[in-house]
């Protein structure tokens, strides 16, 4: 295994919170993860499962979807691509690798299209990825358990929801 070095100053930063949204109509009240990246880039729409998922390994995560009344549809919210994420084999860092424009824009007739696209790369410090994915988990619990009202999560039925566990860090072996 091929031993990577790290500097901490470059990598990318994220915070994850859970923002609700309570739907009068179908008095709902749902729950999505918010990802904040570097302090200014904010993500909204985003499947709470497919996150918690991404903890575990290396792959190609729906981490992009519609959110608006619990639709949970990615092609709905103009996404087409799944989010790569790569686990180094060290267990160092978490790396995303995003369309780039995420989403299909409206164009000057007014009709949907999906621009020719690079891609972003997010390098994440993989503790930190685990562990505030893991607090943002347990917050939403919480969040849950106190809503007055019919509660909903993206990814989830409720009561996988309360018993979904993500990735807990653990220190990696010592260098051999
Ligand atoms: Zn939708």
């Amino acid at each position: 295994m091929k031993q990577i070095r790290i500097d901490q100053k470059k990598l990318d930063k994220i915070e994850v919170s859970f923002v609700s949204q309570f739907y009068e109509s179908l008095d709902t009240e749902q729950f999505t993860p918010c990802l904040k990246i570097n302090g200014n880039t904010t993500f909204q729409d985003i499947d709470t499962k497919e996150l918690v998922e991404s903890t575990r390994a290396t792959g190609h995560f729906w981490l992009f979807v519609c959110t608006r009344y619990g639709c949970g549809q990615p092609e709905c919210g103009g996404f087409y691509d799944q989010a790569t994420v790569l686990h180094d084999s060290s267990d160092l860092t978490v790396t995303w690798i995003l369309r780039s424009p995420l989403q299909r824009e409206l164009n000057k007739n007014g009709q949907w299209w999906l621009p020719a696209s690079g891609y972003d790369v997010y390098v994440f410090d993989r503790r930190e990825y685990l562990e505030s994915i893991s607090a943002a988990l347990e917050e939403g619990k919480r969040l849950v358990a106190a809503s007055k009202h019919e509660a909903n999560i993206i990814g989830y039925a409720m009561e996988n929801f309360m018993k979904a566990e993500s990735v807990k860090w653990e220190p990696p072996p010592p260098l051999g």
